[in-house]
């Protein structure tokens, strides 16, 4: 965990405390499960900027229904080992659906990990050399109950080899076998790239891919623009400041 998160963390027990209608800031079962939700979501690598995110802030956008079904299925999901691959256009909260899975799960007791590919690969040439990174890449990534890999064609694309094809075979391979869950976001579809002419993903990697993960396609506004806006009237909105 770095300092960011970690000042993070420190700010909001404060803030859920004293937000707390129960207790009034004193502390209580109820806030101290809400605080180690966050916790939780730091430990899961979570971005800091997913925490608080809902699936009602991306309500607009075709396929939200498919994750909220997910969510309330989740114990099957699990049991069955069913991932899911979420792809849509940059912007229209992939990443954000992939991250309420996450917290559902987390609510639930599942361990989850949220990475990107490069994480993924720095684990496994990690963990050749080292017998402690070893034992992270186990924990963390092949037996985590969910794992998520974020944007996973983006990276892929600029870093693509056949150690990347072997690496990622063999943990989907695993984690298949074992009824372990992925999560997985892409801009692009995943029968788009079981069609496609190019090879970036090996054939035996996309048959895994085929028969383990649930599609959903998300199609929507951008709700970066809405997020910015909000932002940016957020942050020079206000006209309270003394010095002005
Ligand atoms: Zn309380």
């Amino acid at each position: 965990m770095d300092n960011k998160v970690r000042e993070k963390l420190k700010k909001l027990k404060i803030q859920v405390q004293e937000e707390c209608d129960l207790c009034k800031g004193k502390g209580c079962d109820f806030c101290c499960a809400k605080f180690d939700l966050y916790e939780k979501c730091a430990l899961s690598n979570i971005p800091i900027k997913y925490w608080n995110l809902k699936l009602k802030d991306i309500a607009g956008t075709i396929g939200v229904e498919h994750i909220k079904k997910y969510v309330e299925k989740l114990d099957q999901a699990y049991e069955d080992g069913n991932g899911i691959f979420i792809s849509g256009k940059n912007g229209n909260g992939k990443t954000l659906a992939a991250c309420s899975i996450c917290k559902a799960a987390l609510k639930r007791g599942y361990t989850v990990r949220f990475t990107f590919l490069n994480e993924i690969i720095t684990s496994f040439t990690d963990a050749m050399y080292s017998p402690d990174y070893r034992l992270r890449l186990k924990k963390d990534i092949i037996e985590v109950d969910f794992l998520i890999i974020d944007d996973i064609d983006k990276a892929y694309i600029a870093e693509e080899s056949k150690y990347v094809n072997s690496v990622l075979d063999s943990l989907f391979r695993t984690r298949v076998q074992n009824c372990r869950p992925v999560i997985i976001t892409a801009n692009v579809g995943l029968q788009e790239i079981l069609k496609s002419k190019e090879e970036i993903f090996s054939k035996s990697l996309l048959s895994l891919f085929d028969e383990s993960l649930l599609t959903v396609s998300f199609v929507g506004g951008d709700k970066r623009k809405d997020i910015k806006k909000e932002a940016m009237e957020k942050f020079f909105g206000d006209d309270d400041d003394p010095s002005s």
